[in-house]
């Protein structure tokens, strides 16, 4: 198969992987998979993150703390830091020089879960600052707190993806004209799918990012199960469908996209 697939947003190093990581990922370039950015939650996965991409040549990473590792009892940021998110900021900074970290994150607001919301806000801006710094581009988590996000996008203007995009069509028009890249996750294949489906027909071709969040989100027909990043067949079939392309052309321009964003040459 042809390798068009580029998953912006994947997490092999979660534990539901433990099983069969190596076979997985050793399997994934024949199924069309081309590249893959891994992203940390906290510094424990930003490292294995990056031991990822040592080890695969087509694996890249991303590093950082998830708001909800602020309050999750095995995070390291739990653990190892007691929620000592500046210390451990800290502790991730030398990783934004490896040359296979290729954007800050995962980062953002989770009002969902009972996450502190001074801390995350407070997370989320030293993050932003830290993309900004390094000139790094930002993977943005914004669960049920899209105003709060988008006042912080407005502030400071990072070169961001907002992943697993959960907000309006309309609110797509201004983020893209800013720079805001959109990521879209098997949720479109769900046939309870409004929202995304709306949001990913209106995003600018070249703004638009194919990702799985796997292990969570996988497509249609493997709801429900554990996704790869080959499952992004089907992700962009549907984006494909409902944009009236062809299904490789989604793939081939969501590629280049994926590669702008992240600097990947
Ligand atoms: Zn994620």
């Amino acid at each position: 198969m042809k390798r068009l697939i580029f998953d912006t947003h994947a997490h092999y190093t979660s534990g539901a992987f433990n099983q069969n990581r190596e076979m997985l990922l050793d399997s994934l370039p024949a199924d069309g998979v081309a590249g893959v950015v891994n992203c940390g939650t906290d510094l424990v996965s930003s490292m294995e993150s990056v031991a990822l991409a040592e080890k695969y040549d087509w694996i890249y990473a991303a590093a950082g703390i998830h708001p909800e590792s602020l309050i999750e009892e095995d995070s390291s940021t739990t653990m190892r830091f007691g929620g000592d998110w500046v210390a451990e900021m800290a502790a991730i900074e030398p990783l934004y020089q490896h040359p296979k970290v290729m954007a800050v994150g995962e980062c953002g607001l989770d009002h969902h879960w009972p996450v502190p919301r001074d801390a995350q806000l407070q997370l989320f801006e030293a993050e932003i600052c830290t993309a900004l710094a390094h000139d790094l581009p930002l993977i943005v988590h914004d669960r049920e707190a899209h105003a709060e996000t988008y006042a912080l996008l407005k502030k400071h203007k990072p070169k961001a993806v907002l992943h697993a995009y959960s907000g309006s069509a309309e609110d797509v028009k201004w983020l893209c004209k800013q720079g805001v890249y959109i990521g879209f996750t098997g949720v479109v294949t769900f046939k309870n799918a409004v929202k995304p489906l709306e949001a990913a027909a209106a995003v600018p071709l070249e703004y638009l990012l194919l990702e799985t969040d796997c292990p969570y989100m996988a497509p249609e027909p493997y709801r429900g199960k554990k996704s790869n990043s080959g499952m992004i067949q089907y992700t962009a079939a549907r984006i494909a469908e409902l944009r009236g392309m062809e299904t490789e052309t989604l793939l081939q321009q969501t590629l280049e996209n994926a590669r702008r964003f992240y600097n990947i040459n």
